[in-house]
């Protein structure tokens, strides 16, 4: 169905009659002309992410629901790394006349998959046309008690550095896919290439907040000292703590962790996989550190890994190597597609 003949607010309608409020903080939904929310004693945090057709997503290999669960996705994450729980986001659409009534149905399917998962409302948002391609902006808001937002500022000098899960694999199932757009794969030569490489698809597609980190550090006592997710790359987030700190680190390359399906396609694809969990994008793990007192506590934490220690600003940011010597981190930016 073209979305001309639902009309803006027929879609909107469509798009989100169902969606039901489940938070006690959650006043008003949908429907007048803001939600109303109440966060009670709590400080209230909000973050907003952009998305645009063709610098942040490729529709060509990107499932428009996997893009919707990775647009609220990756908004959590933003407020889980400040120790926060997300409860309400806002979808902002600009859409242009070569979508359908249905592709938004699929993206918002993805999103209600997303707001589910992570128990957050969906609580408004504004839809326009638009000239050229999909833009997607999506506001989340949540809640830390008061005083224990963690900020990127709170490094201190011998903090043990921390990451969760593994490092790289998201930009290696980018690689995977843009090679098959590249070589203008059909659909059963992309299945086929794709196969035994679902891990990595689903790191770069399907991308996960990690709200269970959150809950087990505060289950084992810790309050990190400071924090970030890692959107653009180890190496980039590090030294924004760093410099938000005014600290240096050093970071063990062999400390790095890799998983094994993406040490292979970096192999098959001769990148240095070293080189892929320092500066790919988009794993949205998280980096933290801890006071040394805390050692004994986070090892039991699970899928956390120390991967280096906080020292002084004048010692810089490096990367120990394999061999034992020290190279500065660069910060490359990372530009997804
Ligand atoms: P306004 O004229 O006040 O901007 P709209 O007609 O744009 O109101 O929106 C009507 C209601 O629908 C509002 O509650 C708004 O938050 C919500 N809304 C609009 N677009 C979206 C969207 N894409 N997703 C979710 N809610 C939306
Ligand atoms: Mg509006």
């Amino acid at each position: 169905m073209e979305i001309k003949e639902l009309g803006e607010f027929g879609l909107i309608d469509r798009l989100t009659g169902d969606i039901q409020p489940q938070h006690s903080s959650t006043v008003l939904g949908i429907g007048d002309d803001c939600a109303i929310l109440e966060m009670g004693s709590q400080q209230t945090l909000v973050t907003s992410d952009i998305l645009l057709e063709g610098v942040h997503f490729n529709l060509e290999y990107v499932p428009l629901k996997h893009l919707g669960w990775k647009a609220i996705a990756v908004n959590i994450s933003d407020i889980v790394a400040m120790g926060g729980v997300p409860s309400q986001v806002i979808v902002d659409l600009g859409i242009s006349a070569r979508f359908r009534v249905e592709d938004m149905e699929e993206l918002y399917a993805g999103m209600k998959a997303a707001c589910a998962h992570y128990d957050v409302d969906l609580v408004g948002g504004d839809t326009t046309a638009s000239v050229n391609g999909l833009t997607i902006a999506i506001t989340a808001i949540g809640h830390v008690t008061k005083g224990k937002a963690i900020r990127r500022s709170g490094a201190k000098k011998n903090d043990l550095i921390c990451c969760t899960g593994n490092l790289g694999a998201a930009y290696m199932g980018l690689q995977l896919l843009e090679r098959e757009r590249q070589a203008g794969s059909s659909d059963a030569q992309s299945q086929a290439a794709f196969e035994g490489h679902e891990y990595i698809l689903q790191r770069q597609l399907k991308p996960e907040a990690r709200i269970d980190v959150i809950r087990d550090l505060r289950k084992a006592g810790i309050q990190p000292t400071a924090m970030m997710d890692i959107s653009d790359g180890l190496s980039s987030e590090l030294i924004h703590i760093c410099q938000a700190s005014h600290v240096g680190c050093d970071v063990y390359a062999d400390k790095l962790p890799v998983d094994y399906d993406s040490a292979k396609m970096a192999e098959e694809m001769n990148l240095d996989i070293v080189t892929c969990a320092l500066n790919g994008g988009e794993d949205y793990e998280l980096l933290f550190t801890i006071d040394q007192k805390d050692y004994e506590k986070i090892i039991p934490v699970e899928d956390v890994h120390i991967i280096g220690y906080i020292q002084d600003e004048a010692d810089g940011c490096n990367l120990v190597t394999r061999e034992g010597n020290e190279i500065p981190l660069r910060a490359q930016g990372y530009v997804g597609m």
